[in-house]
C-alpha cells in the first residue's frame, strides 16, 4: 500500500503521516517521486486505520498497490514531454522524429554513407549499435569504442544526433560521452540496475519495450529512470513475441494511443524489429504515424543482404528515401511536420 501526499506538502506534514503510521504500528519508507512525497507502507500493524490515514491533511490518495505512473503519468491538459535529440532536434513536439541507421556499426565509410543518406532524407538522428546484444554468442558483438568513435565522426559530418545502446551499468560511462541518447534495449527493459544507472546521468534515454513486457511493466521501467533523476525517457514500441511466424515480432500499435492517454512521455515505433521484414516496414511506419507516434526508429543499410545483423528487416537507402517522401503528406494530415 502507498500513501501519495499532495504536491505541496511540507516535510512536517510528511512526518505527521509517518508518525501516525508509527502510532498504528505500521512501518514505512518515504520516496520522492515527481516532486511529491510517496510513503510506502512496509509492515502494516494491527492498529492500522485507513480512514484515519485518508483524513490526515495533505494526504492525497491511499492506494492498495503502487500506481504505475506517478512520475511518468499524464495529468489532464498536460502536453507530451519534449526530449532533446542532440542540440538541434526534439521528440515529443509537433515534428515527427525519425531515427535511422544500421543495426550494427560495421565500418567508417559505410556508416558515413548511411548517415549522409538518412540526413538528406530528413532523419534527425543516427542509430547504430557499438555494443550489440545478440541472441547467439557466435555472432558479431559490436566494435565497442571503435564503433562509438565512428558515430561521433558521423555526427560531426552530418549534425545528426547519435542514438546507441548501453547493455549494462558499466557501459554507461563509456558510451555516454559519445552518445546524445542512450538506448536501453528490449532485453534490458527489466534490468533495474541499468535503468537506475542511465537515470543518474543527464542524457536522454530511449527505452525499448521488453518483448514480453506489459504496458504497466514498460511504464514502471521508465519510472525507475525518472526516480533516479533523469526526466528524459523516450519510449519505443518494438513488437512483442507472439505465436505468429510470418513476422519476427508482433507490432502492438494500440500501445501508442494508450501510452498517450496514460503518460506524458513521448513514444516512437520501431517497425524494423517490430516486424523483422523489410517489406512490412513502410506500411507499419504509416500506421504508426496515423495512430499518433512521436517518431520512428528504422534500420537502414546500403546493402541489407550484406548487413552484419538484421538484414531481412533493413531498408536500403533508396527505399528509405522513398518512405520518407511518402510519409511527408501523411504526417501533415496527422498534424505533424516531417
Ligand atoms: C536494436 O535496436 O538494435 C535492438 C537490438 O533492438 P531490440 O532491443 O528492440 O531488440
Ligand atoms: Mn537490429
Amino acid at each position: 500500500m502507498i500513501v501519495v501526499m499532495s504536491p505541496n506538502s511540507s516535510s512536517a506534514q510528511v512526518e505527521q503521516v509517518v508518525q501516525a503510521l508509527r502510532d498504528m504500528r505500521t512501518s514505512s519508507r518515504v520516496i520522492q517521486a515527481a516532486g511529491r512525497s510517496v510513503i510506502e507502507l512496509l509492515e502494516v500493524g494491527p492498529g492500522f486505520d485507513r480512514a484515519r490515514l485518508t483524513a490526515l491533511p495533505m494526504v492525497d490518495q491511499v492506494l492498495e498497490r503502487p500506481a504505475p505512473v506517478l512520475s511518468v503519468g499524464r495529468q489532464p491538459d498536460q502536453e507530451t514531454h519534449e526530449i532533446p535529440l542532440g542540440p538541434r532536434a526534439v521528440v515529443g513536439g509537433k515534428g515527427l522524429a525519425v531515427i535511422a541507421g544500421p543495426c550494427s556499426i560495421e565500418c567508417e565509410s559505410r556508416l558515413l554513407e548511411i548517415a549522409a543518406a538518412v540526413a538528406e532524407a530528413g532523419a534527425v538522428a543516427l542509430r547504430g549499435g557499438a555494443f550489440k546484444p545478440r541472441s547467439s554468442p557466435y555472432t558479431f558483438q559490436g566494435h565497442e569504442e571503435r564503433g562509438l568513435e565512428m558515430l561521433a565522426q558521423a555526427r560531426e559530418k552530418t549534425g545528426l544526433a547519435i542514438v546507441t545502446e548501453v547493455m549494462c551499468p558499466e557501459h554507461v560511462s563509456r558510451v555516454q560521452p559519445y552518445a546524445d541518447v542512450l538506448q536501453v534495449g528490449s532485453r534490458n527493459m527489466h534490468n533495474t540496475p541499468l535503468l537506475t544507472a542511465v537515470g543518474r546521468q543527464p542524457k536522454p534515454v530511449l527505452l525499448k519495450r521488453g518483448w514480453s513486457a506489459t504496458l504497466e511493466e514498460f511504464l514502471l521501467a521508465a519510472e525507475y529512470v525518472l526516480l533516479a533523476g533523469n526526466p528524459h525517457v523516450l519510449l519505443c514500441e518494438r513488437g512483442i513475441r507472439a505465436h505468429e511466424e510470418y513476422v519476427r515480432n508482433t507490432l502492438a500499435l494500440a500501445i501508442v494511443p494508450e501510452i498517450k492517454r496514460l503518460s506524458r512521455l513521448p513514444i516512437i515505433v520501431d517497425p524494423s524489429h517490430g516486424t523483422g521484414r523489410a517489406h512490412l516496414v513502410p506500411p507499419m511506419c504509416r500506421a504508426a504515424v496515423a495512430c499518433g507516434a512521436d517518431g520512428l526508429l528504422i534500420e537502414v543499410h546500403p546493402e541489407p543482404d550484406q548487413a552484419w545483423s538484421d538484414g531481412p528487416q533493413t531498408l536500403d537507402l533508396e527505399q528509405f528515401r522513398r518512405l520518407m517522401a511518402d510519409l511527408k503528406p501523411l504526417a501533415q494530415v496527422c498534424g505533424r511536420a516531417l
